[in-house]
């Protein structure tokens, strides 16, 4: 059974082909990463002009690397929200018309649950239920994951995304874009107790994250060093920063597993590359019997792949779409 997929939300145009929802044939991503990061971030039109210059190429790559033609193709996946609305239209778009022409079935995905679907091209046994904690570019959100499709919020952001504090502190910083792999990279070899910065749980029993107020505080501590003429060790700033992230981060994730009663913790999302999180999470789960998954790093991006896994999943439970579906900026998780 083949899937094409298409995903085009924010500044990646990716094409893939996938095998019964799990094996990737193909996963072609040209990122735009070069454009912005002269802007110091996604600049929308930008981004829908790229998308246009390059997704039939990419698509052409999927096909061709996958060793298929588009008459082997049994349905089309394709990522219509949460994204930039011009970004999301023009994979739509593409796939709107593909499917029209060519007689086949239009599946439209969730990008979020496409990084939540990540997890399973890389672990084959893996199968609800499970805890999953998404943290990306634009959400951060813990959810119980009861069946293919099927989630029950525990908690989400009231503020800032989790990747989009790394990049803003990144960017306070100067230390380029985007800053969450920088800042990974620099808190390596800091020291994460060098600077006592807040941990922000919120009410007890809580699950939502707040990261606005960690965000001040480490603009507010640049800014006094700078004043005050002191050097600012940057990994010393990055590990603290992260370390006060992720103990929250990780807290949360171990306590909703265990009061779900759950034995498996997935990581989704671009942050799902921190390589403080994934050591973290993993080891504070073997302490509590909880095992911790995350998708190989090419997949914890954005990438076609992971949208075609899920529209697998949601073809096989009958959630085909029509001609009329349109692209949704602020779709969420559980509403598809
Ligand atoms: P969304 O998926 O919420 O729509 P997005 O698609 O823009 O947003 P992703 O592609 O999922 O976001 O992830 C990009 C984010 O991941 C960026 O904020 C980036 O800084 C962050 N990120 C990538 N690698 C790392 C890392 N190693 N450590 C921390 N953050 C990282
Ligand atoms: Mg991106
Ligand atoms: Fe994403």
């Amino acid at each position: 059974y083949l899937t094409l997929a298409i995903e085009s939300s924010c500044d990646e145009t990716s094409a893939a082909v996938l095998k019964d929802g799990r094996e990737v044939l193909s996963n072609i991503i040209s990122t735009q990463v070069e454009e912005h990061k002269k802007f110091g971030g996604v600049v929308p039109e930008v981004a829908s002009r790229k998308h246009v210059e390059n997704i039939n190429m990419v698509i052409d790559e999927a096909l061709e690397k996958a060793n298929v033609t588009l008459d082997n193709i049994d349905h089309i996946g394709v990522t219509y929200g949460p994204g930039l609305v011009g970004a999301l239209l023009v994979g739509l778009s593409t796939a709107k018309a593909m499917a029209y022409a060519l007689d086949m079935p239009l599946v439209g995905v969730n990008h979020i649950e496409g990084h939540i679907c990540a997890n399973y091209i890389e672990h084959k046994d893996l199968k609800p239920p499970f805890m999953c904690l998404i943290v990306s570019g634009g959400h951060t959100h813990l959810a119980h994951v009861k069946d293919y499709g099927v989630y029950e919020m525990l908690g989400r952001t009231r503020d800032d995304a989790v990747g989009e504090a790394f990049d803003k502190v990144a960017r306070a910083m100067g230390l380029g874009y985007p800053g969450g792999p920088i800042i990974d990279k620099l808190a390596k070899t800091g020291n994460c107790e060098a600077i006592k910065f807040p941990r922000v749980y919120l009410e007890n029993g809580s699950y939502d994250f707040s990261l606005s107020g960690l965000k001040s505080a480490v603009l507010n501590y640049l800014n006094s060093q700078r004043q005050k003429g002191i050097e600012i060790v940057e990994e010393d700033v990055a590990a603290s920063f992260q370390r006060a992230v992720l103990d929250v981060l990780v807290k949360k994730a171990i306590d909703g597993a265990v009061e779900k009663k759950l034995d498996t913790i997935v990581i989704a999302g671009g942050v799902a590359a921190n390589s403080g999180l994934r050591h973290m999470l993993k080891e504070e789960g073997k302490k509590h019997n909880i095992k911790v998954l995350y998708p190989p790093l090419e997949l914890c991006t954005d990438n076609a792949a992971m949208i075609g896994c899920a529209a697998y999943y949601n073809y096989k439970a009958g959630k085909i779409s029509n001609m009329y579906l349109n692209a949704v900026p602020g779709l969420k998780l559980g509403s598809v």
